[in-house]
């Protein structure tokens, strides 16, 4: 590659920002264009996997999140009334993947991704679109406000409603909803103690989780047409709907101010992309294969494609044999568990619940390996990892 070699990426997510930062580390010179007028990302916080983890220590920045997170171990699956169905164990996730499920601000995240680009390198307040994908004879082209700029390989990485990707693949149907919507939370609860949890009702789950700042992270979904809202205010609709759940979710929901309060329908790649990757031009994150949200991969996917496609940005076709088959898996898999999870018929509901108390019985062993194959993903290339052990 050559040293002048650019690249310009849409969209300064955690995949952008991943994909810039893994990139820069292999000598490009990097661009990032983000529409919002800063570095702010939507959603609260953010779980991090063993393979997200396992990413950012190919970035050089795994122990530091490492620090800064929260493990999410010790909890476990309840039902509305309290009764646990399932206990985690977050020393046995640690054993049979080498760490566990770890939560942190998504700020933080983003900003210690951010401060891996050289200065200059982040221009916010900029939206823009592909004018030309490029191949092996002429550069790629992107259209920032009035500018045009040339790159070597541009990375789309502007989220579900990626414009970069009906540029490339005008034929796909674009993200569906998903038949949820979700609610998200970050707030300090003064004096709460509990045990982290996800709660499963009929049509509707609530989650609870400490952060290592002493704030909590809460998080809810339901079944509802898309594009509804509450008539008077979101905090209201969730006194509504979990009000009435175990503890701590109304001391959780007292503590909740209306405004901070986040919704958003999900929507997802129904229908996997024919490849990742046109010309000169890549998706990554979600703009490639937004999924539900139910196995907290998104995010964590993001992190490998950034970390894949430095490692094969010489041979894009390399990228998407890579990537494709692997987030397709993921991303139907996250779709099964939302059949799961989401369920609002009675009677399946009681079956699901008997069928995970009795699983639970055999062990915390038989959950986890619904995560093997995605946990335990490793990087193409040497990890920077430091030292292993509890953050
Ligand atoms: C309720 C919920 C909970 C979740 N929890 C988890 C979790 O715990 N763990 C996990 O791994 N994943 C989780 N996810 C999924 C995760 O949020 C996404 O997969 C992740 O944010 C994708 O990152 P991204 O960078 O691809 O896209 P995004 O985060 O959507 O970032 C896209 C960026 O592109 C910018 N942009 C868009 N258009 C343009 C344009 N034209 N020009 C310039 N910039 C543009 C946007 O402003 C944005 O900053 C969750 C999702 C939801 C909905």
């Amino acid at each position: 590659m050559a040293e002048t070699a650019r690249v310009i990426v849409i969209g300064g997510g955690i995949g952008g920002l991943a994909a810039a930062a893994a990139l820069h580390r292999k000598g490009w010179a990097v661009t990032v264009l983000e529409r919002a007028p800063a570095l702010d990302p939507v959603g609260a916080a953010i779980s991090l996997a063993p393979n997200g983890l396992r990413a950012l220590d190919a970035l050089g920045i795994g122990d530091e999140i490492r620090d800064l997170a929260a493990w999410q171990g010790d909890g476990g699956l309840r039902t509305p009334g309290g009764r646990w169905l399932s206990r985690s164990d977050a020393e046995a996730a640690t054993a049979r993947f080498g760490d566990p499920l770890v939560l942190l601000p998504r700020s933080t995240l983003v900003d210690r991704l951010a401060a891996l680009l050289p200065p200059g390198a982040v221009r916010t307040g900029t939206s823009a679109s592909l004018a030309d994908p490029g191949d092996r004879d002429r550069p790629a082209r992107v259209t920032a406000g009035e500018e045009e700029l040339e790159a070597d390989l541009v990375v789309g990485a502007d989220g579900v409603n990626s414009r970069v990707r009906p540029a490339l693949f005008p034929a796909h149907p674009g993200p569906v909803y998903a038949g949820f919507t979700t609610w998200r939370l970050l707030i300090p609860v003064p004096g709460a103690e509990f045990a982290p949890h996800e709660t499963w009702g009929r049509g509707r789950i609530w989650g609870t989780q400490p952060l290592k700042d002493g704030r909590v992270y809460a998080y809810a979904a339901a079944t509802l047409p898309a594009g509804e809202r509450a008539p008077d205010d979101e905090k209201a609709e969730l006194l509504r709907r979990y009000g009435d759940w175990h503890d701590p979710i109304p001391a959780v929901l007292a503590a909740a101010r209306p405004e901070g309060v986040l919704r958003h329908d999900v929507h997802h790649l129904a229908r996997p992309l024919p490849a990742h990757h046109s010309g000169r031009t890549v998706l990554l994150g979600d703009a490639a294969h937004a999924m539900p949200p139910t196995l907290g991969q998104g995010g964590n996917q993001a992190l490998e494609d950034a970390v894949v496609l430095a490692h094969h940005s010489g041979d894009l076709p390399a990228y998407t044999a890579d990537r494709l088959p692997r987030t397709t898996a993921i991303a139907r898999q996250a779709v099964r568990v939302a059949r799961l999870n989401m369920a609002g018929n009675r009677a399946v509901v009681a079956v699901r619940n008997t069928v995970i108390a009795a699983l639970s019985q055999a062990g915390p062993a038989l959950f986890l390996r619904g995560f093997d194959g995605i946990a335990d993903w490793r990087p193409p290339y040497a990890s920077g990892r430091k030292h292993a052990g509890k953050p």
